[in-house]
């Protein structure tokens, strides 16, 4: 195949982003004449970073509207490189995968393991991380976003130190809190600052995985702070869909390769 060829033959990829690591997978894609990449955002950070590639900013508008879109600009992978909290764009790019009939790429970090030095206590979401605060008061350092803090408002005997990207509203921060806003990476030696000179006896986080936000459990453990880790939402059902997991960047890489590959030859039969 010709440089031309393959150029006008880009295979047409949409990257539902939101991570680092779907932005470097986009850019790498990019840089490649058989792809065209475009990097979906949702929107939800005042100032995102935009990658050099095509990108779209904003919801599609549910599994109809990730259809249509596929549809429109006749997409043939699916990229779900989302948070993976980010339960519900995932939940739609498979489903809009089974109806669209592409295959989809789910690309997700390996969560955080705990060691033999840390005291986790795994819990499946933010009400119940709320409430294995316990009764009595506790200094607590919260690291999320926007919408996972109200749950927290309901427990306002403790005193909250909570670090997001963009300032929640007012009424979903609890009522003894500081805020701090502040967008990864941290060192190891600012995550020890600020839960020594805070007195924070508690972190609370979710299983994020990344080495951007780790620091903070890294801290946790040199200071003997315990952590309450918030397990990841479960992945849903795959049966139907031509759908493969990767959890590194080059693994995706190589899947996207293995894709084209099979797309172009078995359509040129070659
Ligand atoms: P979510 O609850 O799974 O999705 C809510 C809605 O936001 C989706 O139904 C979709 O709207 C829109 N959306 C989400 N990701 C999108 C994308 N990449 N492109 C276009 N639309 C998107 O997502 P979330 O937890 O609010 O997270 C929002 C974004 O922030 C995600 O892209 C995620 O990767 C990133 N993020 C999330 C977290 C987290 O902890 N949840 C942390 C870091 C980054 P429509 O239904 O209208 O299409």
């Amino acid at each position: 195949m010709t440089q031309e060829t393959l150029h006008r033959d880009a295979l047409q990829i949409l990257i539902l982003g939101g991570t680092t690591e779907s932005f470097e997978l986009a850019e790498t894609l990019g840089k490649d004449p058989r792809y065209a990449p475009v990097l979906s955002l949702a929107g939800v950070t005042r100032s995102p970073r935009l990658p050099s590639i095509a990108s779209r900013v904003g919801g599609f508008g549910g599994i109809e509207g990730l259809v249509r879109y596929v549809e429109q600009f006749n997409i043939r992978l699916l990229i779900a490189g989302t948070h993976p909290f980010a339960a519900q764009m995932r939940c739609n790019a498979i489903e809009a995968a089974r109806i669209a009939s592409i295959p989809v790429l789910i690309l997700e970090r390996p969560a955080w393991q705990a060691t033999t030095r840390d005291v986790w206590a795994h819990v499946a979401d933010m009400s119940s991380a709320a409430t294995a605060l316990g009764i009595s008061p506790r200094r607590v350092l919260l690291t999320m976003g926007r919408k996972e803090l109200a749950a927290f408002a309901a427990h306002p005997h403790h005193h909250y130190v909570v670090r997001t990207i963009d300032a929640p509203p007012r009424e979903h921060l609890p009522a003894d809190a500081e805020l701090i806003l502040a967008r990864g990476p941290f060192t190891e030696s600012a995550e020890r600052d600020l839960l020594i000179s805070r007195h924070i006896d508690v972190v609370v986080t979710k299983n994020s995985g990344g080495s951007a936000t780790e620091a903070k459990l890294i801290a946790a453990r040199t200071c003997g702070i315990p952590v309450i880790m918030v397990n990841r939402p479960p992945m849903p059902a795959l049966e139907g869909v031509d759908a493969h997991i990767v959890s590194t960047i080059d693994s995706a890489l190589k899947h996207v390769e293995a894709r084209h590959h099979g797309l172009f030859s078995t359509e040129r039969g070659v």
